[in-house]
């Protein structure tokens, strides 16, 4: 995985990318990282964190375990 957040020009994680395909745009292409896909839904970090162990929990195939 080498992408890049669009907005901040961070390193992605893999849960980064997974996430924001989960609750943005499921083909998307460019992605953001978490302090910047917090800022777009104007909530903490944490409840994105919360997310993507939910999301996890749930088995959604976004997600590499
Ligand atoms: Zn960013």
């Amino acid at each position: 995985m080498n992408e890049c957040c669009f907005e901040c020009n961070k390193k992605l994680e893999g849960d980064e990318i997974a996430i924001y395909r989960r609750l943005v745009n499921r083909g998307a292409t460019k992605y953001l990282c978490i302090d910047c896909l917090s800022k777009h839904f104007r909530c903490t970090r944490t409840l994105i964190l919360e997310r993507i162990e939910h999301f996890k929990e749930i088995g959604c195939t976004l997600f590499c375990k």
